[in-house]
């Protein structure tokens, strides 16, 4: 029932001539009928990436801030995401809250902002490796969960997608293990029991993030409580259809 998701994640990087070729290639490709695309894009490419995309797919922000408008110089709101096209934003993502130094309640208030303005919201989690060497993965993910539960309350998950992403997997070359990374997906529908709601830890998609290629999508895509994937490196070359289709 949950429908398979996957986003790219293009980070800081792009020209418009690089993205020009990016979206045609992407927009002549083949893709399998049962899954949501979601391509996240820098802030100044987002109206031509909506303009030129394919329609069955979306286009997300990679950040947005807490408020609608004002004195707030160099920021951009999630009205102003959706005003140029975009239909999602990514939040949380780790190089946000651990380059850039935002804290869970941020975070959370983001997630909230953005679900009243309209957006649909990818919500990262995810633990840094002496975290995970430590033995505080869940209760690491579940610190980042308990505040967007907290701020977001029982509704609006429909609007939700969760990306699990381990940082020490985020641009490194070592992805979690289908076993890793289910272990941890089936923890985060068991927090969502509890926090949220059965219906919700059984509803929501809870996708995986770092280091996915065309070489290992397959096999994580097998395990049941993995939902899709966040794509960053491989989300900018046609890899990225490889792994749009690995559910299929
Ligand atoms: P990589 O796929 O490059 O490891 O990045 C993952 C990521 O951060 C997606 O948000």
């Amino acid at each position: 029932s949950r429908v398979f998701w996957v986003g790219g994640n293009w980070k800081m990087n792009g020209t418009t001539a690089a993205i020009k070729d990016l979206v045609a290639s992407f927009n002549t490709a083949a893709t399998a009928p049962a899954v949501e695309v979601v391509v996240g894009v820098p802030y100044v490419y987002i109206p031509l990436v909506a303009d030129s995309l394919r329609k069955d797919w979306a286009v997300a922000g990679e950040n947005c801030y807490v408020k609608a408008s004002g004195a707030f110089t160099g920021e951009i709101s999630p009205e102003m995401l959706k005003d140029v096209g975009a239909a999602w934003v990514i939040l949380g993502h780790s190089e946000r809250r651990n380059t850039i130094g935002e804290s869970d309640k941020f975070v959370a208030e983001k997630v909230v902002k953005a679900l009243e303005a309209g957006l649909k919201v990818v919500l990262c989690v995810g633990e840094l490796l002496e975290q995970r060497e430590a033995g505080t993965t869940q209760a690491v993910v579940n610190r980042q969960l308990d505040a967007v539960v907290k701020a977001v309350g029982v509704a609006d998950w429909a609007n939700i997608v969760i990306a699990y992403e381990p940082v020490w997997a985020i641009g490194t070359g070592k992805v979690a293990s289908p076993e890793q990374a289910q272990e941890v997906h089936a923890a985060i529908r068991e927090y969502l029991k509890g926090a949220v709601s059965a219906d919700v830890a059984a509803n929501t998609r809870i996708t995986y993030g770092g280091s996915v290629s065309a070489a290992n999508c397959q096999e994580l895509a097998q395990k049941s409580d993995v939902d899709g994937f966040l794509v960053g490196g491989a989300s900018l070359k046609p890899e990225f259809i490889t792994i749009v289709n690995a559910n299929d």
